[in-house]
């Protein structure tokens, strides 16, 4: 995440899918809004990192907006281990009420190649 994005405009990949869904799930503020919008939706480019973070743009231009302020949506994924240690979040960034950025970051130094196995996810409310 702390490297320079590299463009990459691409479908999601089907793990991309997955955890997207997983993250604009449920019930929160603008999650109705988000997920109409996360139909309409490409990769623009990457992390350099290779965490696996990517920018998303929504390719449908009439898509509601959500009413929500820039930056991180009210509902993240708390990343733990088989083992049962938290040791990372996913979170979606929003600008201007449209989805943005889907950010991946660990709290310790491990080496990321790409988003976590969706088996690692727990869906957390701010
Ligand atoms: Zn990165």
């Amino acid at each position: 995440m702390d490297n320079s994005t590299v463009p990459d405009a691409r479908d999601l990949t089907q793990h991309e899918r997955a955890i997207l869904d997983l993250l604009l799930s449920g019930d929160f503020p603008g999650a109705a809004d988000l997920r109409a919008q996360a139909e309409h939706v490409q990769v623009v480019a990457t992390c350099g990192c290779g965490c696996g973070s990517y920018d998303v743009a929504v390719t449908e231009p009439g898509v509601a907006r959500a009413d929500l302020p820039n930056g991180p949506i009210l509902q993240e994924l708390s990343v733990i281990d088989a083992d049962g240690t938290f040791y990372g979040s996913v979170i979606m960034l929003a600008h201007g009420g449209l989805l943005s950025y889907l950010d991946y970051h660990t709290w310790d130094d491990r080496t990321l190649t790409g988003l976590p196995p969706i088996e690692h996810l727990s869906v957390l409310r701010r």
